[in-house]
């Protein structure tokens, strides 16, 4: 396969992984150098960042993604990047904090677009590329009280499907993977404050408000994204581009 390593893993890779320093991101840059690649690790928590570099011998980048500037001095060479940090904020609609709306799209869609827009020439010119946009079931649904989020991965899904259709004469693939719930600090906030809001003990807000819509009645560990998309890196998936990929317990088959 043209660009691709003589084995199947990623060794002499460049990948990059935003929001990094914690859950899904930790796992995938995990993931990432487990299979052979150099990993830059983009978040805004230092301290995470470089733990989390340290793990996987990769190097740290402290940014802020809502600071296009600060985008700019990110390194362009990459071969594979993780479009990954992203954010909540649960409100009505009628009462969403207008500054909020629009930090969550400027970190979940327009920081992706320019990082896509910043790395593609380096993948065009190897031949070989690989976008994977950490999106959400709710990239795919709707709920209520979640107008910034459900609009941003809506936004991402879009974004990755232009990526894909002009990276593919380059070698390029771009997808998204779209879990439900999974076992990270995001999720572990909206857990305790359900609780607090129901009167439920946390295993019941899991199980009968957060997986009321899943058949598989557990959440998701990060490292099962992280596989996923290490999947969606190797040379196997070059046909899988301009996808979105379910990793939700059957959630949006329900
Ligand atoms: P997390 O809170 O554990 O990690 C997110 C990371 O992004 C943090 O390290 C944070 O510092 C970083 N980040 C946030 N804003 C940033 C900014 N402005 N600049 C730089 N870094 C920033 O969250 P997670 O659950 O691992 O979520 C990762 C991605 O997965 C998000 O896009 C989220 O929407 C998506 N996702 C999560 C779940 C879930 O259930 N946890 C489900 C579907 C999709």
């Amino acid at each position: 396969m043209e660009g691709a390593p003589a084995h199947n893993g990623l060794a002499g890779r460049i990948a990059m992984v935003t929001g990094g320093g914690s859950g899904i991101g930790r796992a995938c840059a995990q993931a990432l150098a487990a299979a052979g690649a150099k990993v830059h690790v983009v978040d805004r928590d230092g301290e995470a960042a470089e733990r989390v570099a340290g793990e996987v011998g990769g190097w740290a980048h402290v940014v802020d993604l809502a600071d296009a500037a600060a985008i700019e001095t990110l390194p362009a060479e990459v071969d594979i990047l993780v479009n990954n940090a992203g954010l909540q904020y649960v409100a009505p609609l009628h009462e969403f904090p207008p500054d909020r709306f629009t930090l969550i799209q400027q970190v979940m869609v327009t920081a992706p677009f320019l990082l896509i827009r910043r790395c593609v020439p380096h993948m065009y010119a190897r031949g070989w590329g690989r976008i994977v946009n950490i999106s959400s079931a709710h990239g795919l649904r709707a709920s209520a009280y979640k107008v910034a989020y459900v609009t941003a991965k809506h936004g991402l899904e879009g974004l990755s499907k232009v990526a894909a259709v002009e990276g593919a004469p380059h070698g390029v693939t771009s997808n998204c993977v779209n879990p439900g719930y999974v076992r990270t600090p995001l999720v572990e906030n909206q857990i305790a404050a359900q609780a607090q809001a129901h009167g439920l003990p946390p295993e019941e807000v899991v199980e009968k408000i957060l997986l009321d819509r899943s058949p598989v009645k557990r959440l998701i560990e990060p490292a099962e994204v992280a596989e996923l998309v290490r999947w969606l890196c190797g040379p196997h998936a070059a046909s899988l581009t301009g996808a979105s990929v379910p990793l939700d317990g059957g959630w949006t088959a329900n």
